[in-house]
Formats: structure tokens, sequence, C-alpha cells
């Protein structure tokens, strides 16, 4: 949309294909395999309440005011605990809070690029991540990924076909566990020689990493962040863990960007919400967490079993699907000359909606391939979805 009070930029925010489906996935009886969302009914949630009253009665002038730039004193300890939960070490200092890691993709895309500067990202990559990088004209180059992740040939090949061309990326955009859209985890021996690679060539890496600690069963790999400090950001968030609405996300910054990125966070914001990161805080603070994480965790497994399990048979010849280990999300590549676009009409006569692949890709690609999320229907509705889905896929093959 341009109008004449609008900037050039005003054109490049897109709105996002996930919240259209959204709005599909909120009509009556329909099974949503659309939204990404944690189910909050997981994560015991009971005790906020009291806890934010409790904040509001004995600490209210300091969790209703404004507050520190860089984040409530206190948290960045909590913070370095989750992390270290994963296996990621990281200091106090090196962790600036933001409101959602969104906002911190949104401050970093600020500091490291110009327009018309150069990303790299997994083919394909995360919606949001798609959205800030096109408001801000930054011109996104996907890297191949396979069963194991992003390819370290294929980045390779990426980088050295870019330099031909007098063009050096930016940056490296990465989901490495429980990858979304696709569920897919980078494999541990890949992890050294991508930050290797990238070291090489100049590039720093963004370590966006949401769904690490939602592992069905065991899954230690080291984080990218743990072979580069200095070349790697990492980003954390309570979303997924806890609750999104409390948009309480971190980077672990190196040295060289803590300063940029807390005048840039003080800037767009101020201070994140003082009272979301009380109740951050305390969700660490009062213990038990990993047990609520690992509960709500084990019954995604189980929701990606549902689905898995009830879908596969279903499959014509041809299709793929991939098997997630953690996380919310698998992909489905449909046989040869299929549209996932098609099929997501004769999705919506059977009462089931997905996210059709072309979002998640700045090139166009992706025709044949779609997201489905199982984080937030029970085990029963999603065997319900995958029969839709069955029956779907005969109606768009009959056509
Ligand atoms: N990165 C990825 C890969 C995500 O999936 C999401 C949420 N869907 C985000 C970042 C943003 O999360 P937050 O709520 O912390 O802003």
């Amino acid at each position: 949309m341009s109008h004449p009070f609008l900037s050039d930029a005003a054109v490049g925010f897109l709105p996002s294909p996930v919240r259209d489906v959204w709005e599909l996935s909120m009509q009556p009886g329909m099974v949503s395999l659309a939204g990404g969302n944690p189910d909050l009914r997981l994560n015991d949630l009971g005790w906020m309440e009291e806890a934010a009253a409790r904040a509001i009665a004995e600490r209210g002038p300091e969790v209703l005011q404004y507050g520190a730039g860089t984040g409530l004193a206190g948290l960045h300890e909590a913070i370095v605990e989750v992390m270290a939960a994963e296996g990621v070490h990281a200091a106090p200092e090196s962790i600036q809070v933001t409101a959602g890691s969104q906002l911190a993709l949104d401050l970093l895309t600020k500091l490291l690029f110009a327009r018309g500067d150069t990303v790299l990202a997994e083919a394909p990559t995360y919606v949001g991540a798609l959205g800030v990088f096109g408001g801000a004209g930054v011109v996104v180059e996907h890297v191949g990924m396979d069963d194991d992740g992003l390819r370290p040939d294929a980045l390779r090949e990426q980088i050295d076909r870019l330099a031909a061309l007098g063009r050096r990326p930016r940056a490296l955009y990465t989901v490495p566990n429980f990858h979304n859209p696709t569920g897919i985890s980078l494999a541990a021996e890949r992890r050294p020689e991508i930050v290797e690679i990238c070291r090489q060539a100049g590039i720093p890496i963004i370590e966006d990493n949401p769904y690490g600690q939602l592992a069905f069963g065991e899954h230690r790999v080291p984080s990218l962040h743990s072979f580069d400090p200095e070349l790697v950001i990492y980003l954390g968030s309570f979303s997924k863990i806890m609750a999104p609405g409390l948009r309480v996300g971190w980077a672990s910054a190196p040295a060289w960007l803590r300063r940029p990125l807390q005048l840039a966070s003080e800037s767009a914001v101020i201070c994140p919400s003082v009272l979301s990161q009380e109740l951050a805080r305390a969700f660490v603070a009062r213990g038990g967490w990993r047990e609520t994480v690992a509960g709500a965790a084990a019954e995604y497994g189980r929701r990606a079993e549902a689905l898995q399990s009830t879908l596969l048979p279903l499959l014509p010849a041809g299709a793929a699907l991939t098997a997630p280990r953690g996380g919310f999300f698998s992909w489905l590549t449909l046989p040869e000359g299929w549209s996932s676009a098609g099929l997501l009409d004769d999705a919506v006569d059977q009462r089931v909606v997905f996210v059709p692949g072309a979002s998640f890709y700045a090139d166009g690609s992706g025709e044949r391939q779609f997201r489905l999320a199982y984080s937030l229907e029970a085990p029963e509705r999603l065997e319900e979805g995958a029969l839709r889905l069955g029956r779907a896929l005969d109606a768009y093959a009959g056509t």
C-alpha cells in the first residue's frame, strides 16, 4: 500500500501470512495446524496471578516504573541459568533483555545492515525474520538444508557465489534447534564447521534459539555460540517455555555489540516491560521450571507423534514429512507439480488449516511445501486433523 504521506520503507512491511491463515483457523470446528503458539495450558501459569499481585504490592514503585535499559536486575542471572540448562554458557553482562526475541532481531537488523545489504538464511526460514529483513530492505540469500540442517557445502558455495558478484553477506541468520518451519535440528558435527566457515569469511552469526529447551528426549548438542562467542549473537526467549504475551526475550551479545544493542533497545522501547521481566525472573527463581518445561515438551512430543503416525500412511507417493525431535513444527513436501496453496483450499473445505510453504522463502520457492504446527491442539484433534488432511490430499489429487 502506498500513500503520499508514507515513506519508501513503509511498503517493505508485508502482512504475515501466518496471521492470515490464523484468521481461518479461528473459524468454528477448524483443526489448526497453522499457528506456532505454545499451549499455555501446559505451562503452569497458576502461580503467576499471585506473583504479579505480590510484585505490585511489595515492589510496585519499582516494577511499575521505567527500568534499566539492559533489563531488570536479577533477570540476567536467571537467563544465564536458563541458557546453562541447554549447556550454553554466557556471562550476565552479555545479556540484553528485549521485548521478545523478535525485537532483538529488529534491533540487530538495524545495527548490522544497511538497505541493500545481504543476509544468509536457511531455505526455508522463520517468516518473522523475513518480515524484519524485508522491512529494512535487507536482501535474503537462502542456504540449502537437508535432514541434518544447514548444509556447510551450500553455505560455502553461497558465500563464494556472492563474493564473485562483489557481495559479502553481513550476517548468517539461523535457527539451529527444532527449526521453524521444518522442525529439523543442525547436526552436532556440522556446528563447528559452520562457525569456522563464517569466521573465515568475516560473517557474524545470529543464532536464534527459541525452541532448544523443547526437546522430546535427549538433545545434547553444542550451541554455535560455544564455538565463538565473539562471532555469534545468541537469541533466546521466554515465549515458548513460559508465555509469549509477556514479550520477554534476550540476546547474549559479543562485547563489541553490547553498548550499541543497549542504546538501540533504549531508543526503541526505553526498557522492556518491567512487570513482565519480574514474572520471567520469578519463573526461574521459584524453581521447578525445568520440570515444567520438560513436561510440556513431552506433551509436544506426543502431539508430534499423533500427527506423524496418522498422517504418514495417508501421504501420496513422492511426498516427504520431516520427523522433528523437539519444538512445534513438521514440514511436508508434496510430490512434484503439486501446490500447497492449492491444497489449502481443499484443506479448508475439510476444516483443517496449515501455512503454505512460499511464506517461508524470500525467493518465491516452497510452492509444494507447507508447515504443520502440532503445538496447540490435543493429540486426538491432531489425529482428526491428519485424517482431514488425508481427505484434502485425495480431493486435490482428484481435481
Ligand atoms: N524466532 C523464531 C524462530 C520464532 O519461531 C519466533 C516466534 N514464533 C521468534 C523468533 C519470536 O519470538 P518472541 O516471542 O520471543 O519474539
